[in-house]
């Protein structure tokens, strides 16, 4: 069994995503979500976070969508995965 967390290095770049993700686009915003503490790079409600957020995505959705920059744990050895977040933030390589 995987364990997702181990993977997560808690960069906070995949809760930076405008609500537009949604329509098919994805864009980076210029602030991170409400819910996203900077000082302790954690999500403040994770247990909780798709009903208090409605437009937070889950790992699986988000790497569907490309949602997830290349420096993400979640996509390091996935080769098929491709980033669709056009910011040179998301579509630097991890260890670049
Ligand atoms: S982009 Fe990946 S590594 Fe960064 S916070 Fe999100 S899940 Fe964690
Ligand atoms: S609700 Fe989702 S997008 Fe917002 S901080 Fe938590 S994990 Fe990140």
């Amino acid at each position: 069994m995987i364990d997702h967390e181990d993977k997560c290095h808690h960069c906070g770049l995949c809760c930076r995503l405008s609500d537009e993700q949604t329509d098919g686009t994805v864009k980076p915003a210029g602030t991170a979500c409400h819910l996203y503490d900077q000082s302790a790079g954690r999500c403040l409600n994770y247990r909780y976070r798709y009903i208090v957020n409605p437009y937070c995505l889950s790992v699986e959705d988000a790497m569907l969508i490309g949602a997830l920059p290349m420096s993400c744990g979640y996509v390091q050895g996935a080769k098929w995965y491709k980033c669709r977040v056009e910011s040179p933030e998301f579509q630097r390589r991890a260890g670049e």
